[in-house]
């Protein structure tokens, strides 16, 4: 996977689970020297181009979150399918698709980590994730503010650029600013990801939820600065504008990442309670 050879993808979203990762409802029985695993995944990024597949499944579904396993598949397995293509707003290029495990066995020494340690692995994965899909948060923002730059300089109206306007120019130095504060966020969270891996806290939510919000301002503002033409399939802005409104919902709603900033604050609904009483 390091050298791109091998795609991977992560299977833990399914049609009646996604933000509550530990209702998913996929099985896993333990069978001789494999498990069979049972059930739907929806929404997997590369999943019919992946050469393994990390699969969420619970082997133990009396115990909640607490039950879920984590398994390494590869497309070759038995009773493995690639169901539907997800038709998306934006983000064309990325397959999202349907996983359908019909007893698909399972070597049981694919399973990752140990039985019942499913959702740690999964929560710790998304904990980096968010960092990237931060990063790619403020990439496409920051496209989107070159491309604005760039019209502003040669668009005229009323015989002049209209860049000369300060409504143009506020909304461009809006959008500098905001990069580079959402920058900042993420940078930090991945440099504490790499020197103190297990203080990151809540760092990593912080830059995925203000990156995610900042983009979605900042494509607004560069379709707004184009013009209609902002609202043309020709220009970049329109597929920027299409592709940013996902990133405020995937790897972790903007709700689920204002739940784990707070909760780092005020601790769990327990300690709340502990912390009151
Ligand atoms: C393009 C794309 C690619 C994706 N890739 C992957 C992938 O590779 N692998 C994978 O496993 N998943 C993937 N997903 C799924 C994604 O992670 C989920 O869509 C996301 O976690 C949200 O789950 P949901 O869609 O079921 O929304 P729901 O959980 O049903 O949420 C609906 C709304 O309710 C809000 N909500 C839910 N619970 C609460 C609460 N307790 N408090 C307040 N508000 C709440 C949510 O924030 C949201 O606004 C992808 C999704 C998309 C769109």
């Amino acid at each position: 996977m390091a050298t791109g050879e091998t795609l991977g993808a992560f299977c833990l979203t399914e049609p009646a689970a996604g933000s509550d990762a530990a209702g998913i409802q996929a099985r896993a029985v333990r069978v001789g020297d494999c498990y069979k695993l049972n059930g739907t995944k929806t929404w997997v990024t590369n999943g019919n181009a992946a050469g393994v597949l990390i699969v969420f499944a619970k082997t133990d579904p009396s115990a909640g979150g607490k039950g879920i396993s984590a398994f390494l598949v590869e497309p070759g397995f038995s009773g493995f399918r690639v169901g539907r293509h997800e038709d998306k707003m934006g983000q064309r290029s990325s397959p999202s698709v349907e996983i359908l495990l019909n007893d698909c066995m399972v070597p049981v020494e694919n399973r990752l980590g140990e039985e019942g340690q499913g959702l740690k692995i999964a929560l710790s994965a998304l904990d980096g994730g968010r960092i990237g899909i931060a990063a790619q948060a403020v990439g496409l923002a920051q496209g989107a503010l070159e491309e604005t730059v760039k019209y502003a300089k040669q668009r005229k109206a009323f015989g002049k650029n209209i860049g000369e306007f300060q409504a143009i120019q506020w909304m461009i130095a809006d959008m500098q600013t905001e990069i580079e504060a959402a920058r900042g966020l993420t940078h930090y969270a991945a440099w504490l990801k790499d020197a103190h891996p297990t203080k990151t806290g809540a760092s990593a939510s912080k830059a995925k939820l203000y990156a995610s919000e900042m983009v979605n301002r900042v494509v607004f503002k560069a379709v707004q600065a184009h013009g209609a033409v902002g609202y043309s399939r020709e220009t970049d802005v329109e597929r920027m504008y299409r592709d940013a409104r996902v990133i405020t919902i995937y790897e972790g709603t903007s709700e689920v990442q204002r739940m784990i900033i707070a909760r780092e604050l005020l601790g769990t609904p327990e300690k709340q309670s502990v912390a009151t009483s």
